[in-house]
């Protein structure tokens, strides 16, 4: 049985994701999921999630005795709902800084539980205006809580959490954000952020495995909330922290082999370093620039307003081009390329996490090359603005 075992981990394909998450992850990772059968009610199991959790509030540099960590199962979707309608006292209302797809999510979970929201909309392509949320602040003191994304994950974009978690403070409101594609790759420090509760789920930054989602977050904050509404059974915050620190258990089923899976990964987040992890995910982000550079591609950020782990890419305006068609060819050979979430922009994403290095992104660009050459899309590739604009300085 081990020999089958080992022998089939000398033969894990590697691929390269280059999708928002799940990553491409390492093979000590996907290997830890292979453990013997254990009740996750077992003591041994507790211990381990305990000390999982104190390492998910060190990776933010949360003070142990301000910050906590509660885990679920779920997908990083489950940490958005969970906050949102956990940490609302009654009578009160949310406000959601929103310049993209995972704020816009944010907003439709509030409008699942019918809580009281303003859903203040910026472009996709700019960073949202502080003195209209001040405005909006100023005009509304019931507004308990501002949620908003850190790196918006559709376009990119980074947003000034500091800034605005700033002004919740100085207004009264809980500050939560959506660290999903920046938590284990852009150092964050939760409280020089400004953050009272992130988030994010361990197959992102942390490179482990889909399944284990965790919000990190100001303790005293989260025991007030337990006389808040309860609007959820399984998605309550203060529940879920307090069978925790009661138990030490997750109040239902763990995803356990995911939960090893991501033990691993933050010995191997911990080893790799902090400050050495994000250079390589900068790294990697700066071959995708490159290799697109090469081929004519465009952007839709400002290159000083991307976050450093996601490009939003332009489809090129050829005849020729069909983004099904390149993803075929590039995932028939290992590599993932992904759709854009901008409604109103044909657009694909390239991203910088997980497993991989700058070399990865240079094979890649070899058969991303290749499959443009055999669809016949015009290299440099083709945009009509761009053909007027040469015109134009002619
Ligand atoms: C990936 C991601 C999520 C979670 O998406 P799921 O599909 O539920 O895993 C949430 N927010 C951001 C910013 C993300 O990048």
């Amino acid at each position: 049985m081990q020999e089958m075992i080992e022998k089939k981990s000398e033969k894990i394909k590697r691929n390269i994701l280059l999708n928002p998450g799940p990553a491409t992850t390492t093979d000590s990772v996907k290997m830890a999921q292979i453990v013997p059968d254990i009740c996750p009610r077992e003591k041994e199991f507790a211990s381990m999630m305990k000390k999982m959790r104190d390492d998910l509030v060190r990776i933010v540099h949360g003070d142990p005795n301000k910050y906590t960590a509660v885990l679920f199962c779920g997908s990083g979707t489950i940490n958005i709902d969970i906050c949102l309608n956990s940490l609302l006292p009654a009578e009160k209302k949310i406000l959601i800084i929103n310049n993209g797809a995972y704020s816009t999510r944010a907003a439709e979970i509030c409008a699942y539980y019918n809580l009281p929201y303003i859903d203040l909309k910026f472009p996709v392509d700019e960073l949202p205006d502080l003195d209209k949320i001040e405005a909006i602040l100023k005009d509304n003191p019931d507004i308990a809580l501002v949620h908003t994304t850190h790196n918006e994950t559709g376009t990119g974009i980074l947003n000034p959490i500091r800034e605005i978690g700033a002004l919740a403070h100085r207004y009264g409101a809980v500050f939560t954000v959506d660290t999903t594609s920046t938590y284990a790759m852009r150092p964050i420090d939760i409280e020089k952020e400004n953050i009272d509760f992130c988030m994010a789920s361990a197959q992102k930054g942390l490179m482990a495995m889909t399944g284990l989602s965790f919000i990190v977050g100001n303790t005293e904050i989260i025991q007030k909330s337990a006389v808040y509404p309860k609007r959820s059974y399984y998605c309550n915050l203060y529940l879920q922290y307090h069978f925790f620190e009661t138990t030490g258990e997750m109040h239902f089923t763990p995803p356990v082999q995911t939960i090893y899976a991501t033990r691993q990964a933050l010995d191997e987040y911990f080893a790799e370093g902090e400050q050495a992890k994000w250079e390589r995910h900068l790294s990697v982000f700066e071959a995708i620039h490159a290799g697109l550079d090469k081929l004519g591609f465009r952007d839709i950020i400002k290159r000083e307003l991307q976050a450093g782990l996601v490009v939003s890419v332009k489809y090129p305006e050829d005849a020729n081009w069909d983004f099904e068609k390149i993803h075929d060819y590039c995932y028939e050979r290992g590599f993932t390329i992904y759709p854009g979430k901008i409604s109103t922009q044909d657009t694909f994403r390239l991203c910088a996490l997980g497993a991989i290095t700058a070399q990865d992104i240079a094979d890649f660009f070899v058969v991303f090359e290749q499959a443009l050459r055999e669809y016949h899309v015009q290299i440099p590739v083709y945009y009509k603005e761009a053909d007027s604009q040469r015109k134009a300085g002619l």
